[in-house]
């Protein structure tokens, strides 16, 4: 039995469910194999139906791993016809993918007899730990990123502009085959530094910058997320001293990163040893969060998540230090734990680079 099927059955047995419906596309993707955009899965302990709407009717035959496959012309009174058929009672469903609005519509559809139980962390937590397909289509993402900075790398010089670069990076990645961006890049120079999420401007590069770019791609639905931060020309002694703090940061965390460690004690690795330079203030985010069919996904890496990592799970690494009106840097890498430690997807030295 796969560890999806031994899951769902536990799932149904712990929250005493009839069924559960599966509403989010990478959810569906994940459990079933389809990769449209609108559909739904019923699944019980004896059989699963997938559902959707016509437009995806011969792709669902052709992709979807289900028992049945029906067609509806909307998918609220489909599902509660669905419902009705198989006298669910108790049905679970994924809390985070269904709006108010969609919850009280179905619950008015169907007869007062049937419960809706809302589950949290639900199928986040069966697709934290990746197969090796799925590592596959994640090193292959991370690739992409390799190939693209070092093609792109060549643009980054004085007068360019962020979105410049942001724009080569994006048409690079899709050139090589990558299936979309997986984020509004980040190309954050000089004092727009400080901005932990300060997408690509109109701004100029100087020289005597740092420049932070924060990308990524997709492929076969997978994601890469990478940062590195650039010198472009000579830098001050204060921006140096940032970078080391913050690549010492990160080389600890990724040589800690281990099976049975916790989050938060893996993200206090990074976030005690920028406190101790002095520069606690000015890392406000956690160390980094899990990547795979949603580029940010369980588990996050905070000072708060006590959950313990396990082999499979594929995080980021991503300390910074964003100083208002002087400048930040970010260095980033996605690791996959392995039974002894990790092992880095993603391959751009994050040595300290500095750029003509
Ligand atoms: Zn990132
Ligand atoms: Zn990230």
């Amino acid at each position: 039995m796969s560890d999806k099927h031994t899951f769902i059955q536990q799932l149904l047995v712990d929250e005493q469910l009839d069924g559960v419906l599966v509403f989010s596309r990478v959810d569906l993707r994940y459990l079933c194999g389809f990769t449209g955009s609108d559909g739904v899965l019923y699944q019980t302990a004896q059989s699963c139906v997938f559902l959707t709407d016509s437009r995806y009717q011969e792709q669902a035959q052709q992709q979807v791993e289900a028992d049945d496959i029906r067609c509806y012309k909307s998918k609220l009174q489909g599902l509660a016809d669905l419902l009705e058929e198989t006298q669910a009672r108790r049905v679970g469903f994924d809390a985070t993918s269904v709006t108010v609005a969609q919850f009280e519509e179905l619950q008015r559809l169907c007869s007062v007899d049937v419960t809706f139980i809302p589950l949290t962390q639900c199928w986040e937590t069966l697709r934290s730990i990746k197969k090796p397909a799925e590592l596959m289509h994640l090193k292959h993402a991370a690739d992409l990123n390799r190939n693209a900075f070092d093609t792109v790398m060549s643009v980054i010089r004085p007068g360019v502009k962020e979105s410049d670069i942001a724009l080569e990076l994006e048409f690079t990645l899709k050139k090589l085959g990558g299936e979309a961006t997986a984020f509004d890049f980040i190309v954050a120079s000089g004092v727009r530094g400080a901005l932990p999420h300060g997408v690509a401007s109109d701004k100029l590069i100087c020289a005597g910058e740092l420049v932070t770019i924060d990308f990524g791609t997709r492929y076969q639905g997978y994601h890469s997320d990478e940062t590195v931060t650039v010198a472009v020309g000579e830098v001050s002694g204060n921006l140096r001293q940032m970078f080391d703090i913050v690549l010492e940061a990160h080389d600890s965390a990724i040589a800690a990163a281990k099976p049975g460690i916790r989050a938060c004690e893996l993200d206090a690795v990074a976030r005690d040893y920028i406190g101790s330079k002095g520069f606690g203030d000015y890392f406000g985010h956690g160390l980094g969060h899990g990547v795979g069919l949603n580029v940010h996904e369980f588990p996050a890496l905070t000072s708060k998540n006590e959950t313990m990592l396990t082999a499979g799970m594929v995080v980021t690494i991503e300390p910074g230090i964003y100083l208002p009106g002087v400048g930040g840097v970010r260095i980033e890498d996605t690791i996959v734990l392995t039974e002894t430690g990790c092992e880095c997807l993603t391959s751009i030295p994050k040595l300290f680079r500095q750029l003509p």
